[in-house]
């Protein structure tokens, strides 16, 4: 079976295509700049040479339209016909609390995901233009959707809740949601197949440091706590996202900057996190380079980043009374050694024993980074947000023919 996954912006959209019985990707790409004259698509079948194409592409339904004819070019493709594509899978950024796993698309999920607009304004309206694109293209396709959301939906009301008039989760679903779900849940299947042990026996910390970056706390396979919040802006401190922060910041700097909400929203999102502190960069790479040179504020951007993120891992021993292991993944998580090595030598406490030199090796495959007598594990595991996807579009498909 062929399943085609989409992750869809506002005027952006990623493309995978998947071969599910043997696992391989047939070809990926993207396209950018939808809405615009000079929109790049970018398209990368196996085996063959990349495809890079400047054409006016004003909206999603065409540029699902020129992707579909990559993938059954005579020369480019990797399809006899769009036939060959058994199934969409799309990734949803929320959920909220109408979705606890991924489904497959009808009327009712479509109007669902309208009614969660709200909640995720940047994500979810793009979402759907993906979904009503590959309607229009394809409309016999059977299309799932996946949730960032979703896998935290196991956590407790006490981790859920914000300490607020209950008005707010009541009438306006104020509460904590979580994201990167389809990361953190696809890290802790492989960290348990890694170790050998069943998952439902393990106590286990994920980190997903990108760009974006969350913890979760994963007791038994479900997640009972996670650092981000009602929004992605909670929690860790980001490339370009604060994190947390005292909530009384938020009218304090408005009133003495004259900022509107929107402004502040803006600064809190886009303009602080390592940008902000090092004022070089949100990308861990330059940070790091500028440490090396002796940026006294590129480190001091390093030194919060680590610190606040070796908080959540206490935090959330804590939550769980213990860990088994601790996993690392992402852009940052996979390939900082310098954040893995300053995390991981402060975690003596819980046990944990850091192997310098495994560290430093291995890159791009599961792998331990903590001697074989280290009571507490530390993995690196590279995430797949888009195999979780394709994998959860295919169960709901089998399982809906069946
Ligand atoms: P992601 O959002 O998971 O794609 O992660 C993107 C981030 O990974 C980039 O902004 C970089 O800061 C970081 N990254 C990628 N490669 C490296 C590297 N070799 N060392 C440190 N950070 C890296």
């Amino acid at each position: 079976m062929n399943i085609l996954v989409i992750n869809a912006g506002s005027s952006s959209l990623k493309y995978q295509l998947f071969q599910m019985e043997d696992e391989t990707v047939l070809a990926k790409g993207r396209v950018e700049r939808i809405g615009m004259e000079t929109a790049i698509l970018v398209h990368e079948p196996k085996d063959k040479g990349e495809v890079h194409e400047v054409s006016e592409i004003l909206e999603h339904t065409t540029a699902i339209r020129k992707v579909l004819a990559l993938l059954v070019h005579p020369e480019h493709g990797v399809l006899e016909s769009t036939a060959e594509i058994n199934a969409v899978g799309h990734r949803v950024v929320h959920g909220g609390e109408s979705f606890k796993s991924s489904v497959l698309v009808n009327h009712e999920v479509k109007q669902e995901i309208k009614r969660l607009f709200d909640l995720a304004p940047l994500h979810n309206p793009a979402h759907m233009l993906g979904i009503l694109a590959v309607e229009a293209n394809m409309p016999d396709v059977p299309q799932a959707v996946v949730f960032d959301t979703a896998f935290h939906q196991s956590m407790p009301a006490h981790a859920y809740l914000y300490p607020v008039p209950m008005v707010l989760y009541r009438k306006h679903k104020v509460r904590r949601y979580g994201f990167h779900g389809t990361s953190h849940n696809y890290v802790s299947e492989r960290a348990a197949a890694f170790l050998g042990r069943p998952l439902g026996q393990l106590k286990l910390i994920t980190c997903h440091i990108g760009n974006g970056a969350s913890c979760a706390a994963i007791l038994g396979g479900k997640a009972v706590d996670t650092s981000m919040g009602m929004t992605p802006l909670e929690g860790l401190m980001m490339g370009t996202r604060s994190g947390d922060l005292d909530p009384a910041i938020v009218p304090y700097a408005m009133g003495k900057e004259d900022l509107t909400l929107g402004e502040i929203s803006s600064m809190l999102n886009k303009h602080s996190g390592l940008q902000a502190i090092s004022g070089i960069s949100s990308d861990m790479r330059e940070i790091t380079e500028a440490m090396e040179a002796g940026d006294k504020n590129a480190n001091l951007a390093f030194e919060m980043y680590e610190y606040r993120l070796r908080k959540y891992i206490g935090a959330y021993a804590a939550a769980m009374n213990g860990v088994d292991a601790i996993v690392f993944t992402a852009g940052v998580g996979e390939n900082s050694e310098l954040l893995r090595k300053r995390v991981c030598e402060q975690l003596t406490y819980l046990g944990v024993e850091f192997d310098e030199a495994a560290n430093r090796s291995g890159r791009g495959q599961e792998r331990r980074i903590t001697t074989a007598n280290s009571k507490v594990q530390v993995l690196v595991i590279p995430t797949n947000e888009e195999w979780v996807i394709a994998r959860d579009t295919y169960r709901l498909v089998q399982s809906a023919q069946n």
